[in-house]
């Protein structure tokens, strides 16, 4: 018989650890399961609007969070060739005044140790690394998951399992979906350099955005200010499922020739001494995101193409609303994750969709991009802002 309030978590994610606390704070015990032997650092920056650092906060992250984040003043949109800023767009003070949380930017591994050193703070969450789950099976009572450890086949049984295994996320595939994630034909490269190494201007607290024909570079300071992290995304072929395949910085410089990139952008690419690379995936929005006493959540529910910056912040959200739904319901956790699904459906589809299309509006060339920036110029920051409020002022019911 399952222990009544046990929930296993396959994945130790952003999605997975977050959903653990959340869900310990409830009163349930948490096992979570992780193939990795260890958390590493893998991974470089990751932007948390305020609707993700709203939830951190509330689960008491703050202490463990402030000294690595770094509080971009602005978000300043520059043009490839010459430089020239386009458009800039006030972040700061003014957001946390406006929506009740900071914008926050940081290292993934940071964020990463934050959450798990809350985890193994927490005498009602287990996690177990080096086991993957290889499959589940649901009955009356709950669900029985197998994982793997190396050599050993073990089971386990819980009232639910939760899938936060990311996007190629074995436990969707266990519940009857075995469609591939869609390649959205570019890849993304990243590196960290010291920030001495960058020119001045780029050293200060803030995200700079480059648009350029068929590429565009992000780059912004992380660990407390002392890294930047330079993300350049190009039009690519290339598929692998790995997040940290090693990218040669010809290959790149390649995507971003002299004539549509000018000095500055270009010198900008050559500063890191190695680069990663990973392949970008999305998926369609997911009608059905579980059944009887599992259900998915983050990537593994709703991948999407990373041009608004709200992948984890999604995970985030599902997570704090999946503990809510599972405390209000869990006389009946079927239905309490049923709750979860309908209250969590349009809200990712539609940042899904967004994400899409800001990366087609991010890498338009000729008259088309002369129109976007224009539009972008005459809109100024606050205009520039309120297009957010849907994503930023998100609150849960
Ligand atoms: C290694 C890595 C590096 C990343 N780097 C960046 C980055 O630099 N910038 C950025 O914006 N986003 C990055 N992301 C993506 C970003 O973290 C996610 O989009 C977002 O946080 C959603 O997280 P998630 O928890 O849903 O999924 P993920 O972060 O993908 O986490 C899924 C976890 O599940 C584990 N897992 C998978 N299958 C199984 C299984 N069968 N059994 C047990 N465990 C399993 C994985 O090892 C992983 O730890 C990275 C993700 C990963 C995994």
């Amino acid at each position: 018989m399952a222990s009544s309030r046990t929930i296993l978590v396959a994945g130790a994610g952003i999605g997975g650890l977050t959903a653990a606390l959340a869900l310990a704070r409830k009163g349930f015990r948490v096992v979570i399961f992780e193939q990795a032997e260890e958390l590493s650092e893998t991974g470089a920056g990751i932007q948390l609007s305020p609707n993700a650092t709203r939830l951190l906060l509330e689960l008491d992250l703050g202490d463990r969070l402030r000294p690595q984040v770094v509080m971009p003043e602005h978000l300043s949109i520059r043009r490839a060739r010459t430089g020239a800023e386009i458009a800039r767009m006030r972040l700061g003070a003014g957001i946390e005044f406006r929506y009740g949380a900071p914008y926050w930017i940081i290292h993934r591994g940071d964020l990463q140790a934050a959450l798990r050193d809350a985890v193994s703070a927490n005498p009602d969450i287990v996690l177990r690394l080096g086991t993957r789950v290889e499959d589940f099976a649901i009955h009356q009572n709950g669900v029985t998951v197998q994982t793997r450890q190396r050599d050993h086949v073990g089971d386990e049984r819980a009232v639910a399992l939760i899938g936060a295994d990311g996007l190629w996320s074995r436990t969707r595939a266990a519940a009857g979906d075995r469609s591939k994630p869609r390649f959205s034909g570019r890849t993304a490269w990243r590196a960290t350099v010291q920030t001495s190494v960058m020119p001045e201007i780029f050293r200060g607290p803030a995200v700079h955005l480059w648009l350029g024909r068929n590429a565009h570079l992000v780059h912004y300071p992380v660990r407390a200010g002392s890294l930047i992290n330079i993300v350049a995304i190009v039009n690519d072929t290339w598929q692998g499922e790995d997040w940290s395949a090693p990218g040669a910085s010809d290959d790149l410089m390649g995507h971003f020739g002299k004539l549509s990139w000018g000095d500055t952008a270009r010198g900008v690419l050559q500063a890191p001494g190695s680069w990663l690379k990973w392949a970008l995936f999305d998926r369609p929005p997911l009608r059905r995101r579980g059944q009887g006493s599992m259900t998915l959540l983050g990537d593994a529910a709703h991948p999407m193409l990373p041009f608004l910056a709200q992948g984890a912040a999604m995970a985030i959200e599902d997570a704090m609303v999946l503990a809510d739904c599972l405390a209000s319901g869990r006389d009946d956790i079927p239905r309490a994750l049923r709750t979860y699904e309908a209250l969590r459906r349009g809200r990712t589809a539609r940042v899904q969709r967004a994400a899409r299309f800001t990366g087609e509006l991010y890498q338009l060339a000729g008259p088309l991009a002369l129109a976007r920036n224009t539009v972008l110029a005459r809109m100024g920051s606050e205009k520039l802002r309120s297009r957010y409020d849907w994503l930023y002022d998100w609150r849960r019911l």
